[in-house]
């Protein structure tokens, strides 16, 4: 039996606020989770970037093409622009559209494959940034005011990565309760980990057919989705992880504010086409439940534009401008 679309929360209901910064009651605290994040950190964050460092030393052949860059680049549109942007992040966090179940998932397990932990507790993480923004609580913010006795300096490192290592953790029956009773993301949590690894058997099996459309060899057929498998896994998860961080860190302290937001958020031209337009991140916390982030041509958000072919599609409905 098809599932009914998930209908857009009412804005008021989508945020759930925080008495304050000082209640710890909507956080579960972080020494309940410190070995499972350590794990995952030590699995989503520096396997992949020990990989992507040491490639060059034992990578086959030419594995420096922009055909493999190519790749890279084509996993990181499907991961990043509809995985995280269009799906963790537009349609699953801030309900700004709403899709059949099919769409839900597929978005739901592209996002996944970022390696940036399962729906439900990317949702909960997100909207907890949103309700606390640059206070105490706040889960990654790079100012001073939510990290008291941090300098600038090292509250920017924390807010970019540090967090990761280890954190309290929003509750999900507070920030994600409606998510908690959807069996699409209910099985996209369970199956977290198959979705991170088919991420990187997808590029390898990419890479495999097309050395084998021009090579006989079974060797270089290998040598192809090993390659593929680095280009479009460690490489595009640890590049995927700065570009969202920065989102985090570089747009809540660097870049324009053109509208008065009650938080540190900016504005950043030169990341909007590597974020897919997350970038235009002042606008986003002005008006958070808006499919579309960047204003008018000078401000490309190709995030929206993947909204507006749902649209056109009939796949996305409901849609909040
Ligand atoms: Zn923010
Ligand atoms: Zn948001």
């Amino acid at each position: 039996m098809p599932l009914p679309p998930l209908q857009p929360l009412d804005p008021q209901k989508a945020l759930p606020a925080a008495s304050s910064g000082q209640d710890r009651k909507h956080l579960i605290p972080r020494r309940r989770f410190v070995r499972d994040q350590r794990r995952h950190f030590g699995f989503a964050v520096v396997l992949p970037t020990v990989f992507t460092l040491s490639g060059p030393l034992w990578l086959p052949g030419a594995w420096l093409d922009w055909h493999w860059a190519a790749l890279g680049l084509l996993m990181w549109w499907l991961v990043g622009c509809w995985g995280v942007t269009v799906g963790l992040h537009r349609l699953y966090a801030h309900r700004s559209f709403s899709a059949p179940a099919a769409v839900r998932w597929l978005l739901g397990g592209l996002g996944s494959m970022a390696a940036q932990g399962s729906v439900v507790y990317w949702v909960a993480l997100h909207r907890c940034h949103h309700t606390l923004s640059d206070q105490e609580g706040d889960p990654h913010s790079p100012s001073p005011s939510a990290r008291p006795g941090q300098s600038a300096r090292k509250a920017f490192w924390q807010g970019h990565v540090g967090w990761a290592v280890s954190h309290d953790v929003p509750k999900p029956t507070r920030y994600a309760a409606e998510l908690l009773a959807d069996p699409v993301a209910n099985s996209l949590a369970k199956h977290y980990w198959a979705w991170v690894w088919a991420g990187i058997a997808l590029p390898a099996a990419l890479g495999a057919v097309w050395v084998a459309s021009s090579e006989a060899s079974s060797l270089a057929v290998w040598q192809g989705a090993l390659i593929g498998a680095w280009w479009g896994g460690p490489v595009r998860i640890a590049l995927g992880h700065h570009v969202i961080w920065s989102i985090n860190s570089v747009c809540h302290r660097y870049g324009s504010r053109p509208h008065a937001t009650t938080d540190t958020s900016t504005n950043n031209a030169w990341l909007s086409l590597i974020s897919w337009g997350e970038s235009w991140h002042n606008n986003h916390h002005a008006s958070a439940t808006s499919a579309r982030l960047g204003r008018g041509v000078l401000q490309p958000d190709i995030g929206w534009w993947c909204v507006k072919l749902l649209a056109a599609l009939g796949l996305a409905k409901a849609i909040r401008v």
